[in-house]
């Protein structure tokens, strides 16, 4: 999967994502990155990009040409046009089933803004996408982009060494995934759950769906409204003083 960022900070995306997981995909081949400095599209002497907003106000705009262009390079490249998500605190905000339909194409552009914005004039002939990390404002697109781009190298076969680790994780079936324990088997008086100890792999499943269950109650309720529980779940969550 190839993935491509329009940015002002080229440098930030790559060290951000050349590393751990994403890094080793990258080296291996199975995913691509490549940052597009937007400022070498400047057609003036100190390469600007940004102006002031018509109509006033505070800060600078990103201006819709030097993007233009970087995007132009990227679509004359591939030959086609490309789905081009502009991260925004506008957009909708970014979720598991989102990242799930964005892995299903081979290549994708970010665009990220920088200081006010970007022109919109530039955003409305080449953006597919508006997309949110969370209702809060951060300074640039990068850091969105990246864990957009972390989220979905995730789902690309081959990049997570054990193929089952993204199945089972939270989000899927919209609950919460089971508490997780390693070795020690007591650390500092705490025990493992026995029935993790047991080697019946019926019993540790039935315990790793109810903890599922459990904590989704507690701490995201919220997503049990389109979780398929059994009777027996919605009986053990009435047992424990949840409303379902
Ligand atoms: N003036 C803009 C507004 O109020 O909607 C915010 C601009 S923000 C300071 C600069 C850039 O950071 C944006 O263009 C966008 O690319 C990025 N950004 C900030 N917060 C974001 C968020 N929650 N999700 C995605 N991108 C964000």
């Amino acid at each position: 999967m190839k993935f491509h960022v329009l940015t002002l900070f080229p440098e930030m995306i790559e060290q951000g994502l050349n590393t751990s997981i994403t890094g080793r995909a990258i080296a291996k081949g199975l995913i691509s990155l490549n940052a597009v400095n937007i400022r070498d599209f400047a057609n003036n002497k100190h390469s600007k990009v940004d102006d002031y907003p018509y109509g006033g106000g505070a800060g600078m705009v990103m201006q819709a040409e030097p993007v233009y262009q970087a995007h132009q390079s990227l679509e004359a490249q591939a030959g086609k046009k490309l789905r081009t998500i502009y991260l925004t605190p506008q957009g909708q905000t970014f979720h598991q089933e989102m990242a799930k339909e964005f892995a299903k194409e081979e290549e994708l552009v970010f665009l990220c803004g920088h200081y006010e914005g970007i022109d919109e004039r530039v955003l409305e002939e080449i953006v597919t996408d508006y997309v949110s990390i969370g209702d809060y404002v951060l300074t640039g697109g990068e850091l969105p982009a990246m864990v957009m781009i972390d989220t979905i190298s995730r789902l690309v076969e081959g990049v997570l060494n054990n193929g089952d680790s993204a199945e089972y994780e939270s989000f899927q079936d919209h609950l919460l995934e089971y508490p997780q324990y390693s070795r020690p088997e007591e650390w500092r008086g705490k025990k493992v759950p026995s029935v993790l100890m047991s080697g019946h792999h019926a019993n540790v499943e039935k315990w790793r769906r109810e903890q599922s269950v459990l904590r989704t109650a507690k701490w995201r309720p919220d997503l049990l409204e389109k979780a398929q529980l059994t009777e027996k779940e919605k009986v053990l969550l009435k047992g424990e003083g949840y409303d379902v």
